[in-house]
């Protein structure tokens, strides 16, 4: 029998996107050696996504779509796309046309050379935004700073997982998702392949600026505590700092040197404000994270799917 292939579609808004991702998809497959499906989950969208999925699975019998009882975020929709999909490998893109689908031919070829984990990594895309690519830089720097793990500037959420790998991260109980963090920590074979993205087809990006750094904060507290080491040795610094000043102000309290200075203590108080502010935020993420971490509820819930009892990874909903 051919090996199943899954590919994983989030979806949030995408109505015009959707018919032709599908429709590129097909065509692709039609000359390799695999049967396939593909997934979409619809991730609270409020305009026509679902209708015009339902649509596409009447007429073709391997789309299958689930749709959120809300929007629960990109990562959420990811996950759950992974929980459902059955195939031997999972390919997960984004709805927009940007992850190039002509793509999957090559993932296919290194996933049978034995590789476990092929990830894509976008090529600096003159196309883009200019503050989308020196935000987009300047997180991976950052994160390869601050975490254990290294992910390569410009990894994106198209990648091919074997279903051990799959398994693996559908096991997860984690809240707060961070997939391409995730599947590095994973470990496994792994393969990055350069690509360089396509323009969105129709409808506008749905990461604005404070989602991306939203995400961006998500993505460090997930994975590492340095943060908080940072934050200790910062403290230790200044407290050393300032025992070099009492010296200073006790030999002026004996000779009665005047100190002035109003202005250094305004700006030392300000600046020690802000800095113990940010200090206590960094504290409060990672208190945050346990605080939605146990509670314990799900990532995502389903409002409805046309996946049927006879797929072997029918969780209900
Ligand atoms: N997406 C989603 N839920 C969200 C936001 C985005 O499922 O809350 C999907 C979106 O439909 C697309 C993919 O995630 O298929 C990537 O989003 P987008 O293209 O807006 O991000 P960008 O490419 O601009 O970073
Ligand atoms: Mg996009």
């Amino acid at each position: 029998m051919k090996k199943l292939v899954s590919i994983v579609v989030p979806v949030y808004n995408e109505q015009d996107n959707v018919a032709l991702l599908n429709q590129t998809i097909q065509r692709i497959f039609e000359p390799l050696p695999y049967r396939f499906n593909i997934f979409f989950v619809d991730d609270g969208s409020s305009d026509g996504t679902l209708e015009n999925l339902k649509k596409l699975s009447l007429l073709y019998d391997n789309v299958r779509f689930l749709s959120f009882s809300r929007n629960f975020g990109h990562q959420a929709a990811l996950k759950a796309g992974l929980d459902m999909a059955d195939g031997d490998c999972v390919i997960s893109m984004d709805g927009d046309m940007q992850h190039p689908p002509k793509l999957i031919p090559l993932l296919l070829e290194k996933w049978e050379e034995g590789l476990e984990v092929v990830y894509t990594i976008r090529k600096e895309d003159r196309a883009q935004p200019f503050m989308k690519r020196k935000t987009s830089n300047l997180f991976y720097a950052i994160m390869s700073r601050l975490s254990d793990i290294e992910i390569e500037k410009g990894t994106a959420d198209f990648r091919l997982l074997d279903r051990k790998v799959v398994d693996v991260l559908s096991s997860m109980q984690e809240y707060d998702l961070f997939f391409r963090g995730l599947v590095k920590w994973a470990g496994f074979r792994q393969l990055g392949i350069e690509y360089v993205p396509e323009q969105r087809n129709a409808g506008v990006s749905k990461y604005t600026y404070r989602k991306m750094l939203r995400f961006a904060l998500q993505g460090f507290t997930s994975f590492s505590t340095r943060p908080l080491y940072a934050a200790t040795y910062l403290g230790f610094i200044f407290a050393m700092l300032s025992s070099l000043y009492i010296p200073y102000a006790v030999f002026s309290l004996v000779f009665d040197h005047p100190i002035s200075g109003w202005a250094s203590i305004i700006v030392t108080i300000a600046f020690f404000g802000g800095l113990q502010l940010m200090i206590l935020g960094i504290i409060g993420v990672y208190l945050g994270k346990l605080f939605t971490q146990s509670k314990q509820r799900p990532v995502y819930l389903v409002r409805e799917s046309n996946l049927t009892k006879g797929n072997s990874r029918y969780k209900g909903g």
